[in-house]
Formats: C-alpha cells, structure tokens, sequence
C-alpha cells in the first residue's frame, strides 16, 4: 500500500510551550519540562515514510517548520486549546508554502468541537477526533475522506462521519520508541523530578475516575483503563533499552496506571527482571502491599495528583479519595523509599482563602520530596468547563498569558484571579523555603555532577518564576 508522504507535527507557537500531546497542563512551566509527543508518535509509527516533528523542544520556529511544508503531501498538526489561534496560523503559513499540502488537525479542543475547528480556517481540511491514530493512518493511505470514521471534514460544507469504534485491542497500537529514534532528539526532553534523560510512553488508556477538571479521560480516553498486553509493554521497553542505553528512567504516563493494580504489578516483575529504574501517574490510594511490589521492582517515584487539601474540594471535584488515605499512601511510600511528586491545583470550584491555606498545609505536612502547582484550567469539553459556563465564572478570561504561562481563567466573586494567581507563587514558597526542604534539596545536588548543574539551572528558572508572582 503507497502512503501520502505525512509530516505529524506539534507546531511552534510560545518559547518553552510543553502542549504538545500527553501534556495535562498545556502551558510554558515554571521549569523549562517537556513531556514525549506520544500522542503523534503513534500514528506516525503506523505511516510508512512520514516524519514527527516536535517543535517546541528542538527550538523550530515557524520560519523552519514552514519550510518542511513543500517536502509533503499531508501535515497533521496537534493543537490544543489555548495554543489553537498559534497553531491555525502555522497551518496557514504551511498552505501558503505548498498550497497541494493537505492539512488535519488532532487533539482535544478539536475533538470536543469540530465545527468550529473547521471553521477558523480554509487551510484545516480535516479534523480527525478522538483516538486519532488509525483515522490519521486511512487519510495517509488514500482513503476518500468520506469513508474515513472519526473524522470531520470540508467538502463544500462541514462534513462530520460517524464516530471511530472505541480501541480495544490496545496491542494494535505500534511501539513509540521507533519513531523516537528516528525522529527525536531525547536529550530535548526534560522533566525536573526526573532522571535524565528519561523516556516516556502509555500502556494503556483511559482513567477509571471522573474528576470534572481532569482533560484527557473526558475527551479522547475515556473512563475504562484500556491496555496493553504485559508482554507488549516488556517487549517495548527492551527494544528501547537498546535503542537508548543512556535512558535513565522510564516513565508510564498513562492516566493512573496503578488503575489495575494485578496489571502494575505484572509489569513491575518483568521491568523488575529488565532491571529498569521506573515511574508513574498514581492515584494517592495504593495499598502497602502493592507499593512494596511495585518499589522491589524498580519503581522509583510516583506523580501524585493531591489537588488540594480540603475535602470539601475533592467531594466537588470527585476526585474519589480522602485526605486520610491520601496521607496514609504518602507515609507508606516514604517508609518503602519511593519519592513522590505530588501535584496540586488552586482554583478549583469552592475554593476559598481558607481551603487555600488548609492545602498549604497539608502539603507541607505530608511533604512530597518535590511539587507542582497549577491553576484550575477549565478546558471545553470537560465538566469543569461547562460548571464554569453555567455559574459564569469565565468572563472572557485566558488559560495563558501572552508568554504562554498559566493564568486563572476563573474568577469567583469571593476569590478573584489574581488573588488565586499570587497564591500559587506563595504556596511554593511556604513549600521549598523551609530549612528541611532546602537541605534535602541541597543534599540531593550533592550526589552528583549532573543533578547539581541540572538543580541550578531549573533553580534559576524557579526564582525567576517567583519574582514574577
Ligand atoms: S485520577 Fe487523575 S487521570 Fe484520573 S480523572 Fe482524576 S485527575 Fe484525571
């Protein structure tokens, strides 16, 4: 079978922009960080001949991307929503390079809204929503875009298929770690927690919980943990122990992968036996047992989103745990020797000055080694967004500044932006300038050479951020 020739590309738009697939948080961090374009990666493992292009970590602006544009026949661009007017621009610059280039767009914001999508310009030609990755593969094949399901297209009108099945046989999905060798620098890829360099991908997909802020899961994946076979995932990381000898770290960025916890355990034993240094997203509920498994095994951290420490705050967000449990899992990982990095957000429907204080607190108490805020970011297609619409907390606002930073989009009447924007800067500081923290944080750049240089730059960057707030 011939294929279009097919450039999969996550398109520049602000200096440091981590958006691209993967990202839950799609902004410019307060630590220069970059996730894997796993999401891209996929179809182009399943597209003979094409090429993924990362923009955002390998430095290319518009003025080098653009001129990839003549060497191909199809661009499929992953945008998202707040980088959607970057990205519709870049697309216009490549139609305007090579106007034969046929252009798709995938991701979230235009899986949610299609039309619109469509509508923003003449040089999208496509949308393909959801799981993009065998839609994407039939366009590239030829297909007649009106055969292809999942997809939305231009043909005189708006034009919208009938959706793609959902995938179950998560084995279909090819291995990333090929497209990355071929097309990715891995050294562009940072993430401040993480060793270096470190090399992410999914086994599964899909988050069995329902919290109303969280993006993916109530957009392209779904609420079933759908996944790879044991052996598939072992099989993939081998190849990539070869490929990538100097990989530190592995990391498994499926939405919780402790979702399955005879699944999590299986792969750790076999990672366990490859003798991989690993990490993962989990909920803040894993039992002993189990963390004890997972940290024989290899397991070295895991990224925990807390999100705040009011209860009242996780009943709204159903986030479905409780504090008590939250800070039981924390001081068992501690006890067994698992770092954690915990994540939590500010903003978040009900919150006051005083929930704001109380998840302070609590962060200090069960002291995560390392922490990221957020603010509460109300992506369409969520139910956060729509609780936001209906209660008119939006007014207007942006998810990010004019340098691609987070800012509050909500705003309530008891708790305005700005006051939420300037909490986050304080929260960090409570959190790292205590003496314990700061000691911890100096012995570990003392371990060694890399971390140490490493910790100074991201420290710089830090304080940088600080200033601002
Ligand atoms: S548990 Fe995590 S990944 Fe799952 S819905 Fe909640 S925030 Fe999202």
């Amino acid at each position: 079978m011939s294929y279009l020739k097919t450039l999969l590309l996550h398109p520049p738009s602000w200096d440091g922009f981590d958006g691209g697939a993967g990202s839950r948080y799609q902004a410019r961090r307060e630590i220069r960080s970059f996730w894997y374009p796993t999401w891209l990666a996929q179809p182009a493992a399943l597209i003979p001949g094409s090429r993924l292009v990362d923009a955002p970590p390998h430095g290319l602006g518009l003025a080098e991307v653009r001129r990839l544009a003549r060497d191909y026949e199809l661009a499929v661009l992953h945008t998202s929503t707040p980088s959607f007017p970057h990205d519709v621009r870049v697309a216009e610059a490549l139609k305007a390079e090579n106007p034969a280039l046929r252009i798709g767009f995938v991701g979230a914001h235009v899986a949610v809204a299609p039309e619109p999508a469509l509508a923003a310009s003449p040089a999208i030609e496509f949308v393909a929503r959801d799981e993009f990755d065998f839609t994407v593969q039939e366009v590239a094949a030829g297909r007649p875009l009106a055969e292809v399901r999942g997809l939305s297209y231009r043909n005189g009108h708006i034009r919208h298929n009938p959706p793609r099945p959902v995938l179950e046989d998560m084995d279909r999905l090819p291995y990333v770690v090929d497209v990355y060798r071929r097309d990715l620098d891995i050294r562009r890829y940072v993430i401040g927690y993480l060793l270096y360099p470190y090399l992410s991908l999914y086994t599964g997909r899909g988050c069995r919980s329902r919290c109303t802020f969280c993006l993916w899961p109530q957009t392209v994946g779904g609420h079933r943990y759908r996944t790879r076979s044991v052996e598939h995932v072992l099989d993939e990381i081998a190849r990539a122990r070869r490929y990538f000898p100097e990989v530190r770290e592995y990391f498994f960025d499926d939405d919780t992968f402790t979702d399955d916890l005879p699944r999590a355990e299986a792969i750790a034993r076999g990672l366990g036996r490859l003798g991989v240094t690993w990490s993962c997203n989990a909920k803040a509920n894993v039992p002993y047992a189990s963390l004890r498994v997972l940290r024989d095994n290899g397991l070295r951290l895991l990224l925990v989103g807390y999100e705040s420490g009011s209860q009242v705050i996780l009943n709204n967000i159903r986030k479905g745990v409780r504090l008590d449990v939250a800070r039981r899992f924390t001081e068992d990982a501690r006890r067994l020797g698992i770092r954690i990095h915990g994540t939590f957000i500010l903003g978040l429907p009900g919150e006051t000055r005083e929930t704001i204080e109380a998840t302070v607190r609590f962060a200090c108490a069960i002291d995560p080694d390392t922490i990221q805020v957020s603010i509460a970011a109300p992506y369409p297609g969520t139910a956060l967004y729509r609780q936001a619409v209906a209660n008119g907390w939006l007014d207007g606002r942006r998810l990010l500044d004019e340098a691609g930073r987070q800012e509050s989009a909500l705003s309530y009447p008891h708790l305005p932006a700005p006051e939420i924007q300037a909490a986050v800067s304080d929260f960090y500081r409570r959190f790292y300038f205590r003496p314990r923290k700061m000691s911890a944080l100096a012995w570990e750049m003392l371990s060694d050479w890399q971390t140490l240089t490493r910790r100074l730059r991201e420290g710089r960057e830090f304080l940088a951020f600080l200033g601002r707030g």
